[in-house]
């Protein structure tokens, strides 16, 4: 599928459920593609991409920025602390805060460098043990512990369990964003993004509609 059509479908879901288009950021998540799609998709004219790993986003986003401007880079995959301060100079948005010890340290690294990426919280709306995300039950206290350290919470991020229906993971994320007065939230991905758009998605991440197919032995 084109760019120009997940863009139309975007605007149709968000038109259905009487909101305007440009209420719904259009992460076109680029991991594990090659560069050839990406500049496609680049020249096409769209700015906002998603990276899941920051050793990836390091390799494929300084050259890109040199050759475009007002590029937006979202990083979408689990953090680790040691790469927290080369997530943070490459990322505008970083959409997985997922712990205590991640909070702390960027809002460290943000002291020191005068500068934060935009937050969201990942929650574990699943309460899946091998996934990522604070536990909803934990969720209203994480948020309050962020702003006291000040940092730049802007929303929620939920990646829905696979066999699940994802509208109520939709439905619980935006009612758990609501609940603590935060207006970002970033669901919805290839299958499923019309569904989060009318569930109040303000940032959609998709990937393989809009590039095709991951092909992770090419990307090795
Ligand atoms: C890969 C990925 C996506 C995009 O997935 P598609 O199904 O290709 O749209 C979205 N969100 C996260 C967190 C991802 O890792």
């Amino acid at each position: 599928m084109s760019l120009k059509e997940i863009r139309a479908r975007v605007q149709v879901a968000a038109e259905a459920h009487g909101r305007r288009a440009e209420s719904v950021t259009l992460i076109a998540v680029s991991k594990v593609q090659p560069n050839a799609r990406v500049e496609a998709i680049l020249e096409e004219g769209h700015r906002v991409f998603g990276e899941n790993k920051v050793q990836e986003a390091a390799g494929k986003w300084p050259d890109f920025r040199e050759r475009y401007e007002g590029i937006e880079l979202h990083l979408i995959g689990p953090l680790q602390t040691n790469k927290a301060r080369q997530a943070m100079g490459l990322a505008q948005a970083i959409h997985s805060l997922d712990r205590p010890k991640l909070a702390n340290t960027i809002a460290r690294l943000a002291q020191e460098l005068g500068a934060c990426p935009d937050l969201f919280i990942q929650v574990n709306t699943g309460e899946e043990p091998q996934k990522a995300g604070i536990p909803p039950l934990e969720l209203d206290d994480f948020v309050a512990e962020c702003r006291k350290m000040d940092l730049p919470v802007k929303g929620l991020m939920c990646i829905p369990p696979v066999n699940e229906e994802a509208s109520l993971h939709f439905a619980l994320l935006a009612k758990m964003a609501a609940r603590n007065g935060l207006d970002g939230l970033s669901m919805g991905m290839s299958d499923d993004f019309e569904k989060a758009i009318s569930f109040g998605a303000t940032h959609v991440r998709v990937g393989s509609a809009i590039f095709g197919a991951r092909d992770y032995s090419a990307a090795g």
